[in-house]
């Protein structure tokens, strides 16, 4: 109680009466109340993500149902609602609550309630109609998000086509859709000319200069975290006092960064070096993902007297989050992306120039409360050359999978003519639907399956559910319920910097693989789990190992929440049933045959692997692996993939060629146009029964050639 009087009082309380968004409250409640659709656009730090469900809770909206509003990154969902909460002086969880992936913090009280767009995605598989809401805001709808989008689409569906008595709902849903750019007018069209309502901002002048360290040739890593730092570094010296924002890719650069920066800091003689005597120290923040909230909070707080804050942040700075008090921009110029890498046909996450609209964006949040200046690492040339003008929205560049599953169990069986924002190309859909054809959660003519419904009901990737629903067919989910709950947190294996306990750490982790018994990574996984969870004090458990305690802490929450989703589809009378006559450890492996037979490799030459997909790609071990020194494999499958000058996979396990042998003709099985028609729902029973007639001769063909 005290610590939050405390926050309470630490809440500016100038702050949300002296935002741009606060002089026009009326207009925007009477606004959301005459029309069921709405575009809000403002300046990033305007307060429409803070404010605007505030007024609409204390107009009323709130009495006939929640308040949603979604987010597409979870930290934001997380960090916003504490704010909210806090200003409106109620705990955590109460009227003002958030839902993320794994973690819901709400209850029957809340009537405020931030998610991640994709638990909105899922709740409206519970809930077509999403009775429970009176008002859904779809907030940084400029992010464009791959599930905002989606959600975009099946919103202006449900709401321009109510179902008449049968609805459920007693007042019409409205939906308020918010942005920071000006793309308004598309969003405004697509919702039938919806009004746009604009918050006026007030900006002031940022300079922005290129400081040339990077040039279109460098891609490296460690080449721009280093000069990153170099620039912040020679700012906190050289200029006036204020914060300094640092954009980098990731957790590991973020981190990397912040010690060097922390190394320098402490060489940094304040009698003589620094320009502004007014300054005194440097406190250096890093701000991603995956922190855990109570560091979170630091980076809003206002600095002590006297000393710099520097916040070392991913591209959630740019728009999600607004840190109050910074004057300096330093730009990296680079992003964390999951893209589609046409190479390997899989999605990658990859580090990728930013689009110069958002590097103008970055800039932009030095002048939020005075003039600010913007240190751009890289080059004019690297600018003109590198960077596009728009980032390409994530529709359009990763895999659709497990949204065309989504869309397929909410009855949307024409995938294609969907109304999407952005059309994705129609091979993305055909791939969609093909890998979905692959894992049986859809028919030949595209309709869910039995399995496909189970499956969607798993925030998880498409293979992974299936091997785990394998398991849990032949009664054993204890095997892959852990292994599914370690591949969903952050890495667990701890990697010093330091190169001494670099050694200690790998030595450990080494002894962890060979006491797993079984050259296979998933096994591996398995093991540090139950090990760990044994262990009468998990936690020096794993200080002892290398182990992040944090992210398997996680993993075991994780754990328990797949097994209540398992338990409660178990019930279900038809939930299938199968037995198997072996070991352990071929059981173990076979249930991942069965979702990952789409990454199957075979060895090609050496220590390479060529993936049996297809593309044909040549693959190695990644280092990390268990399986990276073994010269006697043949067939093997992987989690994933890490392109870097080679293309590596990780997380590795040695399966038979008999395991797969029957799986593999699927890869190939059915051909895009085949699929097309069945997205378009052309095909009639006439036409499957011919293809299939095709298939089996051509299977049968294919056994007597091997037999011969
Ligand atoms: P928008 O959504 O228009 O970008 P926000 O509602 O996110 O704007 O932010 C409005 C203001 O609220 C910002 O200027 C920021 O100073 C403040 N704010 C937002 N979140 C926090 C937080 N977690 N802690 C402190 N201040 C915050
Ligand atoms: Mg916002």
């Amino acid at each position: 109680m005290d610590k939050r009087n405390k926050s309470l009082n630490t809440v500016d309380s100038w702050a949300s009466e002296n935002l741009p968004i606060s002089q026009h409250k009326e207009k925007l409640v009477h606004a959301v109340r005459v029309n069921p659709f709405l575009v809000v656009t403002g300046e990033t730090g305007s307060g429409k993500t803070t404010q605007l469900p505030q007024y609409l809770y204390h107009a009323g909206f709130g009495k006939d149902g929640k308040i949603g509003v979604t987010q597409p990154r979870r930290v934001a969902a997380i960090t916003v609602a504490q704010r909210v909460s806090q200003e409106i002086g109620c705990s955590l969880g109460r009227e003002v609550g958030y839902q993320v992936r794994f973690d819901d913090c709400s209850s029957e009280d809340t009537v405020i309630k931030y998610m991640t767009d994709g638990c909105l995605l899922r709740e409206i598989l519970a809930d077509p109609r999403l009775t429970r809401y009176s008002v859904v805001v779809l907030d940084e709808a400029h992010e464009r998000s791959l599930n905002t989008d989606i959600l975009l689409g099946l919103l202006k569906r449900k709401v321009l086509q109510p179902q008449g008595g049968s609805s459920g709902r007693s007042t019409p849903l409205k939906v308020v859709v918010m942005s920071a750019t000006l793309d308004t007018d598309k969003l405004s069209a697509f919702f039938g000319h919806c009004p746009v309502f604009t918050i006026p901002g007030r900006t002031f002048p940022v300079s922005e200069r290129f400081c040339g360290l990077i040039g279109p040739k460098d891609t490296d890593s460690t080449v721009y975290v280093k000069e990153v730092v170099k620039v912040a570094l020679d700012l906190h010296t050289s200029e006036m006092a204020g914060d300094i924002l640092v954009f980098l890719t990731g957790q590991s650069e973020i981190e990397k960064a912040c010690d060097m920066l922390y190394e320098k800091a402490e060489a940094v003689d304040y009698r003589y070096d620094v320009r502004d005597s007014s300054v005194e120290g440097l406190l250096i923040l890093p701000l991603y993902g995956s922190m855990p909230t109570d560091q979170q909070r630091q980076i809003f707080e206002p600095p002590p007297k006297g000393v710099r804050k520097c916040v070392v942040a991913t591209n959630i700075a740019a728009m999600s989050l607004t840190i109050n008090g910074i004057r300096y921009i330093v730009d990296s110029g680079f992003v964390k992306q999951l893209n589609h890498n046409s190479r390997v046909g899989m999605d990658i996450l990859e580090v990728v120039p930013i689009s110069k609209s958002e590097a103008q964006q970055r800039a932009g949040r030095a002048g939020r409360t005075s003039a600010g200046k913007c240190f751009r690492i890289y080059s004019k040339e690297f600018w003109e050359k590198c960077m596009p003008e728009y980032m390409v929205p994530e529709i359009q560049r990763t895999s659709l999978t497990a949204v065309i599953l989504t869309l397929k169990c909410l009855s949307v069986h024409d995938v294609i003519r969907f109304p999407y924002l952005d059309r994705p190309e129609e091979r993305f859909i055909l791939a969609a639907l093909k890998q979905l054809y692959q894992c049986d959660a859809i028919d030949r003519r595209g309709h869910v399956t039995r399995l496909g419904r189970l499956m969607v009901e798993f925030p998880l990737a498409p293979g992974l559910t299936r091997a785990l629903l394998k398991a849990a067919s032949l009664g054993c989910e204890d095997l892959l319920l852990p292994v599914a709950a370690m591949l969903s947190v952050e890495n667990i294996f701890i990697r010093p910097g330091q190169q001494e306990k670099q050694q200690d750490a790998e030595t450990e982790h080494r002894q962890l693989i060979e006491e797993s018994g079984s050259c296979n990574d998933f096994a591996v996984l398995l093991g540090v789990f139950e090990k760990c969870r044994a262990s009468d004090s998990p936690s020096a458990w794993c200080r002892d190992h290398w182990i992040h305690w944090r992210a398997l802490k996680s993993a075991f929450n994780v754990e328990t929440q797949l097994r209540e989703i398992l338990l409660r589809l178990k019930q279900q009378r038809d939930f299938p049933v199968e037995t198997f006559d072996g070991s352990r450890s071929e059981l173990f492996r076979r249930c991942l045959c069965t979702g990952y037979f789409a990454n199957v490799a075979r060895r090609s030459v050496g220590r390479t692997f060529c993936t049996m997909d297809g593309h044909g790609s040549v693959v190695h071990i990644h280092p990390s692996s268990a399986l990276f020194e073994q010269d006697q494999l043949d067939w093997i499958i992987f989690h994933d993939v890490l392109v870097t000058s080679r293309v590596y996979i990780r997380t590795v396990c040695p399966v038979r060629y008999e395991w797969v042998k029957d799986l593999l003709p699927k890869l190939h099985e059915v051909d895009a146009y085949e699929l097309s028609n069945v997205a378009r729902e052309e095909v009639t029973d006439e036409e499957v029964a011919k293809w299939e007639a095709k298939e089996t001769a051509k299977r049968q063909a294919e056994v007597s050639a091997e037999d011969s």
